[in-house]
């Protein structure tokens, strides 16, 4: 009976630990990250039938639009010889995969152009997963010059399930029986599956908490919605006090918008709305004025740390204060390592007094007691933790559903260097070091290597698959700091010389690991020895890969007291730097942007997924990483103040938000990415931190075990 009752509680615990995660509406479109045009579209047609368009691309309007900034514009020719049509992609996010139920497809129209009847108007088709169209829908919405809105409720669309949003992938629009041969033009915006489920009204009144001007933005803020009819705020500015205009809409989960109005030294009035679920919108909040300012190079650098520091400070996972994977994403979701390095974002942005000690002390508190209860695996956190529950969640896959033990190096790396900085005497910061005193000594690095006497260290283990993963760690990559720690455990460690058997380990496993991954021989014995761009690699695969692998290891390791047999880790992940600067000025795909401001090829968010590119010409797609250059700061501290300048003031109206550089963007395709990523964002705030003042890397290398690690390494050399 005991036993059935527990079922039934686990049952219903694991049910409301799902149902929590956060509920995304199924959207289409509501506005283009870049002008010009939308890159999650795509036009056709035939005969003398036409639509407008760029490379295939809808073009959006910046003048006519229902939500700011932009809309989508048709404009368009339908002749009896031919027929056109446009579809607008839903745009996979990373996490954003639990959805609201879809009670009806929802967009607005806005018809400019004077000769258009109903029957010109484009019918309205549903795009499903295998690329079949539904039946059309005829727009009725007649008027000229005003924005009206098209409902069509989801029970009349054949086969579709309403929780199950995401097997439509595109709304179409095509010409339909009209041939009369003239231009039509109507924008579209606003296009999304809605719930009749906290529709509105709002109760919640629009209240501005804080105005701060910086070089060329305002960051507005206001306090936490819990509404849940809320679907937007609706940010208005003025530049007299008296004409307020729209300028952008935020989410309900982010209580801060960054206007980024291209100006420095002119002073703005902003007031904000909430907008519900009927787009039915409140009355707006009383008027706030900031002003831009001209800000120094120093300046520059603390606004990018601030707002990079933002994303693991307030916008972290509301239960343990620890990293989400990425923003907007799963909002309860927990990912170790980018948490480790969102741990040093939080210890610089403490010294950087962007928050009390004591606000610092009370986060870290919520941490380490959050993360003593975690699910770990012989001592090992996984990858992604969820947030309510301290339990394992399987983002990868059921195969990753145990230890990590690079993650968790990432995690440890921060938890380190924060015992390192809660030095205080008071009963809480006491319990901060033990607390990660007792993470870190129960980490049983000596268990991943499968057997006693194996070379290597060993990415996963699952609890019911074991080491069905089996993937070894082998440089030239991120994963340095999973030997190193492993050799400086106080409790588990590994013999030092598994460093020069494993991790640069030059046997057939290692020249076949890294000659597969890199698709070239160079750098396949770990040592490489050649020359690009008249720079010297002594370590790395390739020309030295994406630039996170001089990242990731080395926000707590200082490099400069890295030396093994084959180099010193500062000048080789300098050198790893100045290559891929080197290679974006040469620019030899010819992407657009590329140049001596804009460099910084690593791992982020694409156009269609994530992945790293390397500056190398068939892993270089024309994308461009903000936290490349700019967590290069240590090595390359000219070439990456020109990136952030660039990035900033040429940029910023697309690439800047409120956790500061979104996650990346390929000028060429015209894309930006519209997330902000855990693994990204800290390291700019951390390594400029470390050029600036060395503070995290100091704290880390005073750890004695630390320390002794790097002695026993140094007797194997
Ligand atoms: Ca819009």
């Amino acid at each position: 009976m005991l036993r059935v009752k527990l079922l039934v509680y686990c049952l219903l615990f694991c049910f409301l630990s799902y149902a929590q995660e956060y509920e995304y509406n199924y959207s289409f479109f509501s506005n283009s990250s870049m002008a010009g045009s939308h890159y999650f579209s795509r036009t056709a047609n035939s005969g003398s039938s036409g639509i407008k368009n760029s490379n295939g691309k809808l073009p959006v309007s910046e003048t006519i639009l229902h939500t700011p900034g932009n809309a989508l514009q048709l404009q368009y020719r339908n002749a009896a010889d031919g027929k056109w049509q446009a579809a607008i992609y839903h745009a996979e996010i990373r996490g954003m995969d639990h959805f609201k139920k879809a009670s009806f497809l929802s967009f607005w129209i806005f018809i400019a152009s004077a000769n258009t009847s109903l029957q010109d108007l484009p019918a309205v088709q549903l795009m499903r997963q295998d690329s079949s169209l539904t039946s059309a829908y005829t727009i009725t919405a007649g008027k000229a010059n005003e924005w009206q809105r098209v409902i069509i409720p989801t029970t009349s669309i054949k086969g579709f399930k309403p929780d199950e949003p995401w097997t439509i992938i595109a709304i179409v629009f095509a010409g339909q029986k009209s041939t009369d041969n003239r231009e039509h033009t109507i924008y579209i915006d606003d296009i999304a599956f809605l719930s009749t489920d906290h529709a509105g009204p709002v109760s919640e009144l629009p209240v501005i908490a804080t105005t701060t001007g910086y070089a060329m933005h305002i960051d507005i803020t206001w306090a936490k919605i819990t509404d849940k009819n809320i679907r937007w705020v609706k940010i208005y500015r003025s530049a007299d006090g008296k004409d307020y205009r729209a300028v952008g809409v935020q989410q309900p989960y982010i209580n801060r918008y960054a206007d980024y109005t291209g100006e420095t030294g002119k002073k703005y009035f902003y007031k904000i709305s909430f907008v519900d679920g009927n787009y039915e919108e409140t009355n707006l909040s009383l008027p706030v004025a900031a002003a831009t300012r001209s800000m120094t190079d120093d300046d520059l650098l603390t606004m990018v740390q601030e707002a990079s520091f933002r994303y693991y400070w307030e916008a972290a996972e509301s239960n343990s204060g620890l990293a989400r994977e990425n923003i907007s994403g799963r909002q309860n979701m927990i990912a170790a390592g980018a948490s480790g390095f969102g741990i040093m974002a939080l210890i610089a942005g403490t010294e950087r007094k962007f928050i009390t000690r004591q606000e610092s002390v009370a986060r870290f508190v919520n941490i380490v007691n959050f993360l003593d209860k975690a699910e770990t695996f012989h001592g090992m956190y996984p990858h992604f933790i969820d947030g309510l529950t301290g339990k394992v969640e399987t983002f990868f896959g059921n195969k990753d559903n145990g230890a990590d033990i690079v993650e968790t190096s990432f995690l440890l790396q921060g938890l380190l260097a924060a015992r390192q900085y809660f030095s205080g005497n008071d009963p809480q910061e006491k319990l901060i070091r033990e607390k990660i005193t007792t993470i870190w000594k129960k980490a049983e690095w000596s268990w991943f290597r499968i057997t006693p006497d194996s070379k290597f260290l060993y990415w996963h283990w699952s609890p019911d698959q074991g080491w069905v993963i089996h993937h070894n760690l082998i440089g030239w990559n991120e994963t340095m700091i999973t030997y190193l720690l492993a050799i400086a455990s106080p409790t588990h460690s590994v013999p030092a010389r598994l460093y020069y058997s494993g991790w640069a380990n030059q046997d057939s496993t290692g020249q076949k690991y890294r000659a597969a991954w890199g698709q070239t021989k160079e750098g396949s014995m770990y040592t490489n020895g050649n020359t690009y761009f008249g720079i010297k690699l002594d370590v790395g695969v390739s020309d030295g890969g994406p630039l996170f692998f001089t990242h990731y290891s080395y926000m707590g390791y200082d490099p400069h007291f890295i030396t093994d047999r084959y180099t010193n880790y500062f000048i080789n992940n300098q050198h790893i730097a100045k290559i891929n600067h080197s290679y974006c000025v040469q620019n030899p795909n010819k992407f657009k942007g590329y140049g001596d401001s804009a460099w910084g090829l690593t791992a982020s968010d694409g156009p269609d997924t994530y992945y790293a590119d390397e500056p190398v010409v068939w892993q270089d797609h024309g994308k461009i990483t903000p936290t490349g250059a700019i967590s290069s700061f240590p090595y390359t501290p000219a070439e990456s103040m020109k990136a952030l300048k660039n990035y900033y003031f040429n940029y910023g109206k697309w690439l800047w938000g409120e956790y500061g550089f979104k996650d990346a963007f390929d000028l060429t395709n015209n894309w930006c990415s519209e997330i902000y990523m855990g693994l990204n964002q800290a390291p700019m705030a951390v390594m400029i931190e470390n050029y600036r003042t060395g503070l995290i890397w100091k704290l880390f290398m005073q750890i004695p075990d630390i320390r002794n690690g790097l002695k026993k390494l140094e007797k194997e050399k």
